[in-house]
């Protein structure tokens, strides 16, 4: 099959800020990857596939809310790919579907509804096992495509870097693109993750359990930034959406309000505040998602 990925390019962008504070910023532009299965969705998910290919396994299982990207870039590559996709949505059935899970039905996904109750245990063994029963076999991937196979493909973004640099910036989740990041520094350098919720030492727990899983060591070269989250996940502020409107016009390039717009956000106000020292360079991951600015068309139009 051909190969049907876009690299993933680097980019220097230009600021004002940046030359006035004497910093290199460079942006892995990993929303290029792909038009509908791009950014970290497709790096946590690459490896998972292989996976469920090896266990011949042909139909995929996992979960998400009514937005997510990683519902949307499943779907998608479960399409490409010849597997049968399984969404387990959170909540109820929406009377209005949003256009992710629209896209997601029309990929050939197959969705069922949990309510939010149920949906908290979801990744209970047992839950798991009971839903097996239920719908029969699958390869089972967890909320937001996050596991060890997920560290695995994260990794080969440090691989694919060619600059020198000081930093890396990834906006968070779960913590899993984080933790291949740091997996794939090995102990050199700084990762830095900018959380999309609200803080919680969970966070840091999590991504030091996928760093060891995967390379049997825990690294203490990242921080999680919690001062950037808006209100919490997915929630907004004027401030960010003008910001985003402003970086698009400035630079070209979109950023979506959940992830990548809270992290230059919170990046370009570290830097301002001095934050980093002079000559320091900086990576920052575009992590795509660009399908979500479906959800905030209000704001954008
Ligand atoms: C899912 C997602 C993230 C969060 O990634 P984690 O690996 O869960 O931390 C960041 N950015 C975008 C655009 C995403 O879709």
């Amino acid at each position: 099959m051909e190969n049907p990925f876009k690299e993933s390019p680097l980019q220097k962008l230009e600021d004002e800020l940046l030359t006035q504070k004497e910093i290199t910023l460079y942006f892995k532009r990993d929303d290029l990857i792909h038009e509908h299965v791009q950014g970290n969705k497709w790096r946590k998910l690459k490896y998972n596939l292989y996976e469920a290919r090896l266990n011949k396994q042909n139909t995929l299982l996992t979960f998400g809310g009514p937005y997510s990207n990683h519902i949307y870039a499943t779907a998608a590559a479960a399409k490409l790919f010849h597997f049968k996709a399984i969404g387990i949505i959170r909540g109820e059935e929406p009377v209005v579907k949003s256009e992710t899970l629209l896209f997601a039905e029309a990929q050939g996904m197959e969705l069922y509804y949990m309510d939010r109750e149920m949906y908290r245990q979801k990744d209970d063994p047992m839950n798991i096992e009971s839903l097996r029963v239920q719908i029969g076999d699958f390869y089972y991937i967890p909320e937001g495509g996050t596991n060890v196979y997920a560290v695995e493909g994260a990794e080969e973004i440090i691989e694919e870097l060619n600059v020198p640099f000081d930093y890396v910036c990834t906006p968070c989740g779960t913590g899993g693109t984080l933790a291949g990041l740091v997996a794939g520094l090995r102990g050199e350098k700084q990762a830095i993750g900018f959380s999309s919720l609200k803080g919680d030492d969970t966070l840091t727990a999590n991504v030091n359990a996928l760093v060891k899983a995967y390379t049997g060591v825990e690294f203490s070269n990242f921080s999680i930034n919690f001062d950037y989250h808006f209100g919490g996940y997915a929630k907004v502020k004027p401030e960010l959406i003008q910001f985003i409107k402003d970086f698009k016009q400035q630079h070209n390039i979109q950023l979506e309000p959940v992830y990548t717009g809270k992290m230059f956000y919170g990046l370009f106000d570290l830097i301002a505040k001095d934050y980093f020292t002079k000559g320091s360079s900086i990576v920052t991951l575009h992590t795509g998602g660009l399908q979500g600015l479906s959800g905030y068309k209000e704001h954008f139009i």
